[in-house]
């Protein structure tokens, strides 16, 4: 069987036919939250509700990187290189200094707390963005089961103050994001209301501007099979996305191009590797990767 499915002729040059999806570790209940440390050779990510955080490193395999770990959900790097994660358990986004030492972000919101941070991405600027919906204090699996206070927002930190700004505050339940290659736009998904049939199952984009302010918001993309629970971009704006069925490869202009198939129900990805052309896929009860022929954008 092949691993990929093109649905626009230029999909088969983003993959190599040959090149597998590997399965490369196993046994976890709902991973999340992949991040590439190339310079520590390594790769992290959450194993939500088993409450920790994991490292898989070529060739040596799986160790526990974080236990508990408050329930962590994504994860990115800043500028720096620093880990910076969001946190269902307590509520929050923080930053794992070089020496281990764990600095609080963003807790709260309008003097309120805010939900379960779910998924967060840095600009170039040093601006941390997050989404922040329901789903990791509606039940006690990923988290703990707690009232709501505010609404499903996306938030930015801003760089210079450390203040938390809500830049958009319409969406039923944000989740992945991700910039464009040149940060002139964001994509941010919109996964729905839990226990919602009918919820949103789609990424919109907005442009940002220089202040670092959002317009915009459109529809860009509905995604079928699934959701989009997370995503990541290669260097030409293509846009590789978690589906019911793998990953979808969605082109700048939106169109659906083709697909990885993955046997499990996949929840992000992020790109690594020794060229960048690594793709990690965690999916529910385990971790993937392909080698694909694309690179993804890496920060820092
Ligand atoms: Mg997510």
């Amino acid at each position: 069987m092949s691993f990929f499915r093109a649905i626009e002729p230029e999909f088969s040059r983003f993959v190599m036919g040959n090149a597998p999806v590997k399965q490369l570790a196993t046994g976890f209940d709902w991973t999340e939250g992949p991040v590439w440390f190339g310079d520590a050779n390594c790769l992290l990510f959450s194993d939500i509700p088993n409450n920790r955080i994991m490292r898989w490193t070529p060739g040596a395999g799986i160790s526990v990187y974080r236990e508990p770990s408050n329930f962590a959900n994504g994860h990115t790097r800043d500028r720096e290189g620093r880990l910076v994660s969001c946190e269902h358990g307590l509520r929050r986004v923080t930053r794992t200094e070089l020496d281990g030492t764990i600095t609080v972000l963003a807790d709260s919101f309008d003097g309120k707390s805010l939900n379960s941070p779910n998924d967060v991405v840095v600009k170039s600027d040093g601006s941390i963005w997050f989404t922040d919906p329901h789903y990791g204090i509606m039940t006690n699996y990923e988290g703990y089961k707690s009232e709501q206070e505010l609404p499903c927002h996306v938030y930015r930190i801003n760089p210079s103050n450390g203040n938390i700004e809500a830049v958009a505050t319409d969406f039923a339940c944000p989740n992945g994001l991700a910039f464009s290659p040149d940060e002139s736009k964001l994509y941010v998904a919109d996964t729905g209301a839990m226990f919602d049939a009918e919820a949103e199952r789609h990424i919109r984009v907005f442009d940002v501007d220089a202040n670092g302010g959002l317009t915009g918001g459109d529809v860009f993309h509905v995604i079928n099979p699934g959701a989009s629970d997370g995503f990541r971009l290669d260097t030409e704006g293509n846009i590789w996305s978690s589906a019911a069925d793998g990953v979808h490869c969605i082109s700048p202009d939106g169109r659906l191009l083709g697909k990885i198939l993955v046997p499990e129900l996949v929840s992000n990805v992020c790109f690594g590797g020794r060229a960048k052309h690594q793709l990690f896929i965690t999916a529910t009860t385990s971790l993937y990767s392909v080698v694909l022929n694309r690179q993804g954008i890496q920060r820092p």
